[in-house]
């Protein structure tokens, strides 16, 4: 249980009765120890020490965080209502305005979002320093988790009476899990379709367990189930069935297409396609997953051996190291082109990265896979880099040095260097894309070219955030139903 320090205000409206509550310890799971598991890094918070993080929040008029947050959560009325010990009342708050807060909580970037605009993150201290910002994803996160806890279940919607009209939903990532429940609940009949064998898109094949356990996605999937949406697993839409078909064959009324940006980018570098050199998620699935969620040929732990080389510096590259370490590799080296001030994903993945031995080396990048004589990688052949000076965008790229080469050992490999938009939707699609594969869509609405297809999430914005998928989802759901209202009543479902 966390040591609860400071004490509640005795006057609430006291900015700087608030200002003196320092912030609470969220503990983790010691990195000896985590290394060994797949549970999840950071432990819960206590009741306690959660009504007093609450009471950090000063209450500012303008609320700044709730601008900065993508779905917009009403965080100041949740957090007084958690301060007032009314637990279930703040999870209704944060469920007002998300359909995923659970998750969002544990995996939004809060630093560049609600946290990075939180006023009390602004003040000064009286030695000059900055009071660190209300620890607003912890405590959603907490607060929606206790609400389960008490109740039991992912609290169930109200769904409206039927309106016969039907919504196929292409991918069951957070984009479309939100737009069926947002549609489900005003009455349509929602299925949603995926390719992987189980729903949930990259909160199950990607995200790995010690960032968010999966118990969490599978309650989620329950309640939906529970409303009425349907799921269609193992099918590939432009392969297995059409877009055409749905709407002409299947009698859908609606399409929303959710379907991600899964593409893994290659580095196209000599021995890339070499046993034991693996494709992110290929890696993050085969990691982390049991068999019973992946394709028959995507089967079986990855091997790992002693030496693990992780290419990329993003949030993804942090989920491969830190799941090679679990994997037990001995040595874990991620390599990336440029120097950790330009790494584009979160310090703090980094920091737990550190914590749990990962090496980082900076301004390298790999210039060739060795094998061995059965084809196995046994080696990368690295090359340094230095910064050039910023080119006209500001941006400083990164230079090979000449006759720098080394090599160092490699039982396995993993490419973690982005994702691009996963928009084939076969040959027949007539759905407008732009030249990186993005979705085009109306900005206010979701809408594509064609009037019955909406899109929104990774495919639509490239590779994103889960927030800012469901963002999308909520909005796409709201003009699908006026969408489906314009089409007037409908008897029954053909
Ligand atoms: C490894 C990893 C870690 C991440 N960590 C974080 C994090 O910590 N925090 C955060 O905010 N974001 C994180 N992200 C990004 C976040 O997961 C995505 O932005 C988000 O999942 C996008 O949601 P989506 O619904 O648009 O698509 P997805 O979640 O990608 O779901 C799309 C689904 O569509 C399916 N699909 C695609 N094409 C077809 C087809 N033709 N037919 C049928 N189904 C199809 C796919 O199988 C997939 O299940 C991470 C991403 C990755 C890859
Ligand atoms: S959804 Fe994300 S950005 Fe919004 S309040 Fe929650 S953690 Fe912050």
């Amino acid at each position: 249980m966390n040591e609860v320090i400071g004490t509640h205000s005795q006057d609430g409206n006291l900015v700087h009765d608030r200002l003196s509550i320092p912030r609470q310890k969220i503990e983790k799971q010691a990195p000896t120890e985590r290394v060994n598991n797949f549970d999840e890094t950071y432990m819960s918070m206590s009741m306690d020490a959660a009504i007093v993080e609450a009471a950090r929040c000063i209450d500012c008029p303008s609320a700044p965080c709730m601008d900065a947050c993508p779905v917009h959560n009403d965080i100041p009325s949740a957090l007084k209502m958690l301060e007032n010990d009314d637990v279930l009342g703040a999870a209704s708050k944060f469920r007002e305005t998300s359909t995923l807060p659970e998750m969002c909580g544990r995996l939004c970037p809060q630093e560049i979002l609600c946290e990075g605009a939180c006023v009390v993150g602004f003040a000064l201290r009286t030695d000059g320093s900055k009071h660190p910002p209300v620890a607003i994803g912890r405590l959603e996160a907490f607060i929606t988790d206790q609400e389960r806890k008490i109740t039991n279940k992912f609290p169930i919607r109200f769904v409206g009476p039927t309106t016969n009209r039907s919504v196929a939903i292409i991918g069951s990532g957070p984009a479309g899990l939100t737009v069926a429940e947002e549609l489900q609940v005003r009455g349509h009949k929602c299925t949603i379709f995926d390719r992987w064998p189980e729903a949930g898109g990259v909160l199950r094949y990607g995200i790995p367990n010690f960032k968010m356990n999966k118990e969490i996605l599978e309650e989620k999937l329950l309640s939906l189930r529970e409303i009425g949406v349907k799921f269609k697993n193992s099918v590939e839409i432009g392969t297995d069935v059409t877009l055409e078909a749905l709407r002409n064959r299947h009698g859908f009324d609606s399409i929303f297409l959710g379907n991600g940006a899964g593409i893994g980018n290659l580095l196209k570098t000599e021995g890339e396609d070499l046993t034991h050199v693996y494709q992110a998620t290929d890696f993050l699935v085969r990691g982390n997953l049991d068999d019973f969620e992946l394709p028959e040929d995507q089967r079986g732990l990855p091997f790992v051996g002693d030496d693990v080389v992780v290419v990329g510096g993003g949030d993804t590259s942090m989920d491969c190291v830190r799941t090679a370490v679990r994997l037990g590799a001995r040595n874990v080296t991620c390599v990336y082109r440029r120097t950790e001030n330009e790494m584009l994903g979160r310090t703090e993945e980094r920091v737990h990265a550190r914590e749990e031995g990962v090496n980082f080396s900076y301004l390298t990048t790999p210039t060739r896979f060795i094998s061995d004589e059965e084809g196995k990688v046994v080696s990368v052949e690295l090359v340094q880099m230095e910064l050039s000076e910023p080119d006209d965008s500001g941006r400083r790229r990164p230079v090979q040095i000449e006759d720098s080469e080394y090599t160092i050992s490699a039982s396995a490999v993993v490419i973690a260097i982005g994702y691009n938009a996963d928009s084939d939707l076969g040959e027949s699609s007539e759905v407008e894309t732009d030249n990186w594969g993005l979705i085009q869509v109306d900005a206010r609405t979701g809408q594509t070219n064609i009037p019955y297809i909406f899109a929104g999430g990774d495919v639509v914005n490239g590779a994103d955030l889960v927030v800012t998928a469901i963002a999308d989802g909520k909005r796409a759901a709201t003009w699908v139903h006026q969408y489906l209202l314009s089409l007037g009543v409908k008897d029954s479902v053909d």
